[in-house]
């Protein structure tokens, strides 16, 4: 019934429906629940507790002959003197010459407005006369917008309230109720709508909150079920001895977040499911080697493997890697990438569809039609996030279901995690390896730079490396911000002892692959470049990293720059030259020196940001809700998110009709029929 459109509530027509669709609000359920973003507290205040320049609602008594003044024709003010409590005070009406008559002593008032401390005067908004009840509340504020104002959207629930309240239901089973005392859900829309109080109004929020985070988990969690139930993905049956002994043969022994981690994995692949999981770790964590015993596991049950990155240098710098551990073990490997071409790229195709290439790595060139795989079984993209859901289906859909790994170095704090991959399976390195120190981080003005500049040399002295970050490539007449062939002409001037190399995104590849290498084998001591360096570039010798401008950059971006040092045993150190104009600038290099860890790092912009700029709104992917807050209520999504595993993993709730609503809501949403499954 009340997935009927609005036009069935009295006074709506289809104009004023039309209006409603704006805000989203096309079924009578869908006005009930377009709940207030906030409450104005109109209950009067006693003067003590007001702060100067707050909004306040005062009851008091007329004491004097209120005077009306003019100013020219339209404007006017009224001054009169009111005594609230014990405290007589002046209460000014601007352009309201007509409450002159009624402002006579005696009368009593309650007045809404601006509290001036100093003066102790009000300035008046909104006057009520007469001192009772009906004048003390809490009211609601709702977000509206085109033709619909406030007053009349609250006429509009009311009468939606009024004709169809009684209809109502419960959804929520009784026994969660009663476990976290929440009140009914008819209550709750009632006391959203109509509170007496703030304790109404929280009471109320905390059972929708509840709600709408379990709604939305068991949504994620049946589609999760679902997906493993019926994606008919290969059974990886890796060789384990194999594994051992590739393990063992490896330079270092793993931590044991990445034991646990390879063993979360390769447990999933040998399920005839399809693996659907993310593998996050902070910058250096050593994901890299997780990848690669993967892929090696996968080959050793005759499947192939695929890793694909984003960008070039990347693929090159994983391509390197990664054949160092697999060739010696007779697995072979090649890259691809869009520069690739003729009969190099022709040869390499052929070889990957007979199956006799075992793991490819690349970049979105992995995913053109003409990539074909002759039994692919695990696909792994780094920095998942920068991957479109499209590209990752079309890749998948080549092979036979592959099982998919997504890693991510953008640790991202448990709340989104579990909201964003609410369907997938998450692992987590949460350690790095044994021996790191921690990198040192300062933020210097821009006025600093010679000091700056004596402290790499004293780096490169020691034989290290260093890298420069700016934000342009060449000079712009548009932004006074440091450009990269600026910098590097600059650097080469200042440094004469030591090669300065120049990286950015305009090079062409090969040129790219050149400057990277001679990086690599410390030909080039300092690297200038734009932020192509930023994600997963690899070498240990270079101690630090100074950042040009680094207000431009976001905190998940900066992290990711500073991460390409300390990749060694040495002290490492990252400089931040940055003169940031705002608090939230500031504020985001003080994090930077605070802390080191992603995580934090991560939860504290997201705090200072918000969800929906966390990873840009539009592709985020971000679920949105009407009245829960994911960072605020985290704790509630957590609550929910456990209740709605083990709900969907029981029986009784598919069968129990104490469950049917949720059920319905399941079905409604299109999860129990296969819909929601790519
Ligand atoms: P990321 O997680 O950022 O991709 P990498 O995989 O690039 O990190 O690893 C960073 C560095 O740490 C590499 O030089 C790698 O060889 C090294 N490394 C990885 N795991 C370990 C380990 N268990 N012990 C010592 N060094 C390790
Ligand atoms: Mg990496």
């Amino acid at each position: 019934m009340l997935k009927k459109s609005v036009t069935f509530v009295k006074g709506i027509g289809e104009e004023k429906a039309k209006d409603l669709h704006n805000l989203g609000i096309y079924s009578i359920q869908d006005l009930l629940e377009y709940f207030p973003f906030r409450y104005e507290d109109y209950r009067p205040k006693d003067i003590t507790e007001i702060k100067h320049e707050e909004r306040v609602t005062i009851q008091g008594t007329i004491q004097s002959e209120s005077v009306l003044r003019f100013y020219g024709k339209k404007k006017s003010k009224i001054s009169t003197r009111v005594l609230v409590g014990n405290v007589l005070l002046t209460a000014v009406f601007f352009n309201q010459h007509y409450l002159k008559t009624k402002l006579v002593i005696g009368s009593k008032v309650t007045l809404t407005g601006k509290w001036d401390q100093h003066r102790l005067s009000i300035t008046v908004n909104e006057c009520k006369f007469g001192i009772g009840e009906q004048n003390s509340s809490y009211e609601p504020v709702y977000s509206v917008g085109g033709k619909i104002t406030v007053k009349g959207l609250k006429k509009m629930i009311n009468s939606a309230m009024e004709q169809y309240g009684n209809q109502i239901k419960e959804i929520l089973p009784p026994y969660y109720l009663q476990k976290y005392k929440l009140i009914e859900r008819k209550d709750a829309l009632y006391k959203l709508h109509y509170p007496l109080n703030f304790e109404d109004a929280k009471k109320a929020r905390r059972r929708m909150v509840y709600e709408e985070f379990l709604l939305f988990q068991l949504k994620m969690q049946a589609i999760r079920k679902f997906h493993r139930e019926n994606s008919g993905g290969a059974s990886i049956n890796y060789d384990k001895e194999n594994v051992t002994l590739f393990l063992e043969r490896l330079p270092f022994s793993l931590t044991s977040a990445q034991q646990r981690v390879v063993d979360e994995i390769l447990k999933d692949m040998a399920t005839p499911y399809r693996m659907n999981r993310l593998l996050q770790g902070d910058v250096g964590s050593g994901k890299t080697v997780v990848a690669a015993i993967c892929l090696y596991a996968a080959v050793t049950a005759r499947f192939q493997g695929a890793l694909m990155v984003p960008t070039e240098i990347l693929a090159e710098q994983h391509y390197h890697s990664l054949k160092a551990l697999l060739e010696p073990v007779g697995i072979t490997s090649e890259l691809l990438t869009g520069s690739i071409k003729g009969k190099k790229r022709k040869e390499l195709l052929t070889r990957l569809e007979s199956g006799e290439l075992n793991i490819i790595i690349g970049t979105h060139a992995l995913i053109q039609d003409e990539v074909q795989f002759h039994k692919l079984g695990l696909v792994i993209t780094d920095e998942q996030h920068r991957f479109g859901v499209e590209q990752r289906r079309t890749l998948r859909n080549k092979g036979l279901n592959p099982d998919v790994l997504f890693m991510t170095a953008t640790p991202i704090p448990r709340t989104l995690a579990i909201s964003i991959f609410g369907d997938m399976d998450v692992s987590t390195i949460d350690e790095m390896p044994a021996g790191r120190k921690p990198i040192e981080t300062y933020w210097a003005k821009h006025q600093m730079l010679e000091r700056v500049l004596s402290f790499v040399e004293k780096e490169l002295m020691k034989g290290r490396q260093a890298y420069v970050i700016c934000p342009l490539i060449e000079e712009s007449d548009k932004l006074d911000v440091q450009n990269a062939i600026d910098v590097h002409a600059q650097l080469q001037h200042y440094f004469r002892d030591y090669k300065v190399g120049l990286m950015h995104g305009r090079l062409h590849s090969s040129e790219k692959e050149e400057v990277m290498q001679q990086f690599s084998n410390n030909e080039v001591q300092i690297l200038v470049s734009t932020t192509v360096v930023e994600v997963g570039v690899n070498v240990p010798n270079a101690t630090i990293m100074v950042i040009y401008d680094a207000e431009r950059f976001g905190l998940s971006q900066l992290h990711q720059l500073r991460g390409r040092v300390g990749r060694g045993d040495a002290q490492s150190y990252c400089v931040l030259l940055a003169d940031p104009k705002s608090d939230v600038g500031k504020e985001r290099m003080k994090i930077m020196t605070e802390t080191n860890n992603g995580f934090e790092l991560s939860q504290r912009d997201l705090e200072l940001r918000g969800p929906g700029d966390f990873f840009g709104s539009k592709q985020s992917g971000l679920p949105e809700f009407k009245i829960a807050d994911m960072i605020h209520d985290y704790r509630a999504l957590e609550v929910a998110r456990n209740d709605a595993t083990h709900l969907v993993s029981s029986e009784e709730f598919w069968e129990n009709s104490e469950y049917k609503y949720l059920v319905m809501y399941l079905e409604e949403q299109g999860v129990l029929n296969g819909e929601k499954m790519d």
